[in-house]
This record gives structure tokens, sequence and C-alpha cells, in this order.
């Protein structure tokens, strides 16, 4: 469910017709939501009831500072990976005791800027990470309340590039080795350990893994009480996937039916919850709208070649993410569609957003719209091709803003500078 529809055949965002921001800023631009990103995050916590639960929103997915505002205007708490991200939650207004720090490679001064903001967790990724953390703890006077991020070995059936939970991948500490390093934890000053994380991967479209890694989770937290540790947070981490295609059958579970497993599975274990959705909330909240630039019909295949390109929205290129691409200006009932390519300009083969993709007509000039773009879209920008990094707005109800803008030429190149030895 999302706020992006037609009416009287022209796309609006909410009450936004997306011609006007087209015609205003310029293409290609991203545009989030508000009444979405709410939607989505009332619907998610709503599903948690019962739960003590803290909704960590993900900003790798999304670290907008204005759609961060947004959400923790409605209460969320930020899950960061990185000293940046962290600073953003903070400068967004997050209230440090809801900032999670995730993360496989966090160097000193991040730990170091992550204990000095008073986080409200970090969750270590490994041996050397524990021992590092309570070093610099100890030496700041402070005490880590940390969670071990385990591995809990299964498989989260989604694409292969972002699944986190296997035994092969690099993230967290494999779960038959998670007690002999909470009995370690437990000595080491400046450190708390009385927290389970888990993250298995990204959009994960069926319960069964969830579950499997719930479980197991359940049982470690049940042993580690045994053996005397005061568990008291589980993490449960983000991954809960969003349809993308809707020609695909696909459909991942609802939030509710999320909600329900976790009551399931854990939801007796007298723990306090965090949960770190990304995609789920931010993904249906945004579109990327392009113009084409023109159309190169082959005696083979026909290109659609537009003013976005991998630069502006890399999921297609770097995993083969699909996204549903639908013009601007709805095509009239009898129009016919012809299997299109959906081509960038940027100087790469993988520069390719769709192949054979049913399109209506389209001349150069018209705008389309990639839907479910929301979620690891402008994050991922860059400017390559020395193209300007892609703009973002935001609407709500008839209004809507430019939260980042396009750079300037000189603002793009402001960061460069000539060696000494260069004329
Ligand atoms: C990426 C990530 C998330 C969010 O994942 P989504 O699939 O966007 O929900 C949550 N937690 C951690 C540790 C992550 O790395």
């Amino acid at each position: 469910m999302h706020h992006f529809s037609y009416r009287g055949g022209v796309l609006h965002a909410e009450d936004v017709a997306v011609p006007r921001i087209a015609d205003e800023i310029g293409t290609p631009f991203y545009c989030y939501s508000t009444a979405t990103l709410t939607r989505h995050y009332r619907v998610f916590t709503e599903a948690l009831a019962g739960l003590d639960a803290t909704v960590c929103f993900a900003i790798k997915a999304n670290s907008n500072l204005a759609v961060i505002r947004t959400l923790i205007g409605l209460g969320a708490g930020c899950d960061v990976v990185s000293g940046g991200e962290l600073q953003i939650a903070l400068k967004a207004g997050a209230a440090p005791a809801k900032i999670v720090f995730s993360g496989v490679g966090k160097t000193e001064a991040e730990l170091r800027l992550a204990l000095a903001s008073d986080v409200g967790q970090i969750n270590v990724e490994s041996e050397a990470e524990l021992h590092t953390l309570s070093k610099i703890a100890a030496v700041m006077g402070k005490t880590a309340r940390i969670a071990l991020r385990v591995n809990p070995d299964v498989d989260a059936g989604s694409l292969d590039k972002i699944s986190t939970g296997r035994k092969e991948d690099k993230f967290g500490v494999e779960w038959t080795m998670a007690p002999a390093l909470y009995r370690k934890a437990r000595t080491l000053p400046g450190i708390d350990p009385s927290g389970v994380a888990v993250h298995i991967g990204s959009q994960i479209t069926s319960l069964a893994p969830f579950e499997a890694a719930f479980l197991r989770v359940r049982d470690l937290v049940l042993m580690l009480r045994a053996d005397g540790f005061d568990i008291r947070h589980l993490d449960l981490g983000g991954g809960l996937g969003v349809p993308y295609d809707h020609n695909s059958n696909q459909t991942p579970p609802s939030p509710e039916e999320y909600g329900a497993m976790v009551k399931r599975t854990v939801g007796d274990i007298g723990c306090a919850f965090t949960f770190e959705p990304g995609r789920v909330i931010v993904g249906n909240a945004g579109i990327m709208v392009s113009r084409v630039i023109s159309v190169k019909e082959g005696t083979s295949r026909s290109f659609i070649i537009v003013d976005a390109g991998m630069n502006d929205l890399v999921r297609p290129a770097m995993y083969g993410a699909r996204h549903e691409i639908i013009p601007v200006l709805e095509a009239p009932p009898s129009s016919t569609t012809t299997a299109m390519d959906v081509v960038g300009p940027v100087c790469e083969t993988t520069d390719c957003f769709a192949k054979g993709y049913p399109l209506p007509p389209l001349r150069a000039g018209n705008l389309v719209a990639f839907l479910t773009a929301g979620a690891y879209g402008a994050v991922m920008a860059s400017s390559y091709n020395a193209r300007a990094l892609v703009p973002e707005v935001m609407v709500s109800g008839d209004q809507y803003a430019v939260v980042r803008r396009r750079p300037s030429f000189e603002e793009m190149v402001a960061l460069e500078q000539m060696p000494p030895w260069v004329e």
C-alpha cells in the first residue's frame, strides 16, 4: 500500500502531480511520500503490539534527514552501521538510547564516538571487536551495553548478495561459538553483555528463515540464562521484504504475519525487543522519476533511454533487482505494450534497469517512474560519469519540498585540488 497513484490519468505523489515536480526541479529525482512512510511505520509497530518493542529504522536504507526525522517523530529509533550514520541519526534528533550501532567492521574511532554518544546498544560482531570495545570503554570510564550479533547459520532465501546469516557470510559470530564469547565478555571491563542480536539478510520473502533463526536465538538466550547471564534485550534485526514486481508470485509476509511469528517464537521470553527494519518501512514510500531521452528501435531489441542511470539507482546493476516501471501519464486502456529495454545514459553495459519490459508507447520527453525505490536507492547513488548526485523531494498532502538538492558543478568538484607539481 502506497500513496503514488493515477488521478485523472496523471501520476500523483499524495496530492501532488508528479509532472509538476519534474518541471520545477528537473529529472531525475527521488520522491518520498510522508503518508506512506507514516503508514508503514505504524503498521509495523502495531504488528508488534503487546511486546516491549523499540523499532530502530535501519538508516542505511534511506539516510535522508527529513525521512529519518519523520520516523523519529513517530517514535522510531535508528539502527546505524557507521560513524557517519551515527552522526546522521543524532543530527536528525534520535534519542541516543534508541540508537543501535551495528556493523561488521567498526573502527576504534567509531566505537569511541558510539560510547561518547551514549548509544543504547552496540552490536558486537567478533571476539576482536569485543576486546577493542572493552579497552576503549575502560579508558573512557563507560560501560557498553552490548548484544553479540550471532550468525544462526540459516539461509534467508533472498538474493545471494544480500543474505547475511549463513555460516559462510562475514556477519556475526557463529552461534555455536557464542556461549564461550559471552563467558569471555563477562570478565571484561566496560562490557555489559545483556543482549543477543540477529539479522539474517534483506528482502526476505518468507517467514521460515526468520522463524528458524529466532528459535535458535531463543535456545541461546535460555542457555545463557542457565549459565547465569542476565539477558534482557533481544534484537531481531530487519530484513522483511517488500513486493517489487507485481508480476512475480513473491509476496512477502505482511508485518502482521511477521509480528505474530515473533510472538509465537520468542514472545514469552521476557526480553525487551529491538527491530531494525529498513526496506519494509521506506521501500514503497519512494519512487524515482526520470525523463525519456530517446527511443531507439533495433532489429532485435528496442531501447528506451532515460535520463536516470545506474549511478542514480544501482540496485538492478548491482544485484539484478527489478523495479516496476510505469509511465507518469497513464496509458489509455486501448494502448498496446511493447517489450523494451529500459537503459540509462551511463557508459556501462550494466546500466540497464530492465530488459524486455512491457511498456506502452513512449516518446522523448515523457516521464517514467521507477516504483519501490525508497530503500537502497538515493543512499547508494553516486556521481559516476560526472552526473550530479540525484536530488530527493518529499511530499506531504498537497505540498512538496526538496529535501536534498541537486549539487552545482562547482560543488561537485569542490573537494578536488591540484597537487603542486601539476601546472
Ligand atoms: C541492512 C540492515 C538492516 C535493515 O535491513 P532491511 O532489509 O532493510 O530491513 C537491519 N539491521 C542490520 C544489522 C543491517 O545490516
